[in-house]
C-alpha cells in the first residue's frame, strides 16, 4: 500500500516547513478554506474515519456535535490528544517527531470544519523532543501565514498552542486532559456533559487523536471514497499505523491498510519471532488495557475495530505486544497491574482499591505465597471494577487481568502449586 501518513518519514528535513511544502504540504489547507465547513464534516463522515486513539468513535459524527455558530464569548476549541501513554503505544510519536506539519495541517483543516478558533495539542511530558519539534513547526507555520489571524486571507483565525502534560497516564482520558489544560489536577469527571457542550474552560470542545487528525488532509485532498476504499469494510476504513513491540525481530511502526491480518503484521512486517525456534504464545493487540489473545486466536485475525472486538479484545491504539513461549504470563500481568495501580487517580473506590488489590494478589502469587482461592478472588475483584467508575481506567486494569486468568489459568495454578512459573524466564 502507498504510504500516506508516513510518506515523509525518513525524508531529510521532514520536520521543516520548506520540505513539507515542497512535497505538497499546506495545499490541502488552502483547498479546505475555500470549502463549506459542513461539507468537510460530511466528507469525513463519508470516509468512515474512526478515532485512532482507542475508542474508535466516528470522527465526522463527533465533529457534528459542535455548535455551528460559535461567538467570541463562547468559542469552539479543538484538542489534539498527543498524550499517547498506553503502554506499548508509540505510533503518534512517529508523526509528531518526523512530520509535525502534517499534524498541524490536520489540526487546521479539522478546526476550520468545526469553526474552532484555537487548537490545544496536549502532549505527554516525556515527549520532550516531540514538544520542541511541534513548537518549532508552529513558529514556522505562523510565519508562513498558516496559523494566526486571517489565515490565507480567508477571514478565519486560529491559533495553536502546545500544552505539555506532567506524565500521568490518566491525562490521556479526555475529561482529565481538559482539566489538566486548565491547570488543575488531571482528574476525570463524569459525562455528560460531553466536551462538545462543556469542554476546555467550559467551551465546546472536540478531542481527537494525533493519527486521526493526520488522516484529515488526505480525506480532503483525495476524497472520502479513496479513504473508504482502503480497509476491511465501510466501518473499518483507511490507512492505519500499527506499533509492534515485544518478541519480534523488527519492532516498529508500520503503516498498512486497516484490517491487515495480525500474523502478516508480525511475520512479514515485524520480521517474525525474535528467537529462532520459539513459538508465538500470546499477543496483546491494542495496548496493555486490551484483553490478551492466545496464539490460536491470532491466526486469520484482521486488525480492525470490529474483527478484534469479535475475537473478544479491542483494537485500542493498535499497539501490538508479541510474546513468545518463554514468557511468564503471571509476571507480565503483575507488571501491567502495577502500572494501573500506580496510575489510578483514586477518585473511585473500586478503582483505587481494586487496582491495588489486584497488584497485591499477583505479587503474592509471584512470591510463591499464593493460594488457590487467590485466583477466584482476583477474578471477582476485577469483575467488580468493571463499568461502574467515573472513567475507563478501572476497566483498563480489570480486562487484561480477567483475560490473562481465563486464557493462561494453568500458569497461575502452577505458580500457586509450585511457587514458580512453568516456563523458563523470557
Ligand atoms: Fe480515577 Fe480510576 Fe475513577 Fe478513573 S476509574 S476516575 S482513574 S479512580
Amino acid at each position: 500500500m502507498e504510504k500516506v501518513l508516513t510518506r515523509n518519514v525518513g525524508i531529510e528535513g521532514s520536520r521543516t516547513i520548506e520540505v513539507y511544502r515542497k512535497r505538497g504540504g499546506y495545499e490541502t489547507l488552502a483547498k479546505a478554506l475555500k470549502m463549506d465547513p459542513d461539507a468537510i464534516i460530511e466528507e469525513v463522515k463519508a470516509s468512515g474515519l474512526r478515532g485512532r486513539g482507542g475508542a474508535g468513535f466516528p470522527a465526522g459524527v463527533k465533529w457534528s456535535f459542535m455548535p455551528k455558530e460559535p461567538t467570541p464569548e463562547r468559542p469552539n476549541y479543538l484538542v489534539c490528544n498527543a498524550d499517547e501513554s498506553e503502554p506499548g503505544t508509540f505510533k503518534d510519536r512517529v508523526i509528531i517527531e518526523n512530520d509535525p506539519h502534517l499534524l498541524l495541517e490536520g489540526c487546521l483543516c479539522s478546526a476550520f470544519a468545526m469553526r474552532a478558533s484555537r487548537v490545544f495539542i496536549y502532549i505527554r511530558g516525556e515527549y520532550t523532543l516531540g514538544a520542541k519539534v511541534l513548537e518549532r513547526a508552529i513558529g514556522e507555520a505562523r510565519e508562513a501565514g498558516f496559523v494566526g489571524e486571517d489565515i490565507l486571507g480567508s477571514g478565519w483565525s486560529c491559533d495553536i498552542v502546545v500544552h505539555r502534560g506532567g506524565g500521568a497516564y490518566i491525562c490521556g482520558e479526555e475529561t482529565a486532559l481538559m482539566t489538566s489544560i486548565e491547570g488543575k489536577r488531571g482528574n476525570p469527571r463524569l459525562k455528560p456533559p460531553f466536551p462538545a457542550q462543556f469542554g476546555v474552560y467550559g467551551y465546546p470542545t472536540t478531542i481527537n487523536n494525533v493519527e486521526t487528525l493526520s488522516c484529515v488532509p488526505f480525506i480532503i485532498e483525495r476524497g472520502a471514497s479513496w479513504f473508504a476504499s482502503i480497509g476491511t469494510d465501510e466501518r473499518n476504513t483507511g490507512p492505519k499505523l500499527y506499533g509492534v513491540s515485544g518478541h519480534v525481530k523488527n519492532p516498529g511502526v508500520f503503516e498498512l491498510p486497516m484490517g491487515t491480518e495480525l500474523m502478516e503484521i508480525i511475520e512479514e512486517h515485524a520480521g517474525g519471532m525474535l528467537r529462532e525456534g520459539k513459538a508465538l504464545k500470546a499477543v496483546i493487540p491494542g495496548g496493555s488495557s486490551t484483553p490478551v489473545l492466545r496464539a490460536d486466536e491470532c491466526r486469520g485475525l484482521r486488525m480492525d475495530f470490529d474483527s478484534v472486538a469479535k475475537a473478544g479484545s479491542m483494537l485500542g491504539s493498535a499497539a501490538i505486544i508479541v510474546m513468545d513461549e518463554t514468557t511468564d504470563m503471571v509476571a507480565v500481568m503483575e507488571r501491567i497491574a502495577h502500572f494501573y495501580a500506580h496510575e489510578s487517580c483514586g477518585q473511585c473506590t473500586p478503582c483505587r482499591e481494586g487496582t491495588g488489590w489486584i497488584e497485591k494478589i499477583l505479587r503474592r502469587i509471584r512470591r510463591g505465597e499464593g493460594t488457590p482461592e487467590d485466583l477466584d478472588v482476583l477474578d471477582q475483584v476485577a469483575a467488580n471494577m468493571q463499568g461502574i467508575t467515573v472513567c475507563p481506567l478501572a476497566d483498563a486494569a480489570a480486562m487484561p487481568c480477567r483475560s490473562f486468568l481465563e486464557k493462561f489459568r494453568d500458569e497461575f495454578e502452577h505458580y500457586v502449586r509450585h511457587g514458580r512459573s512453568p516456563v523458563a524466564a523470557g
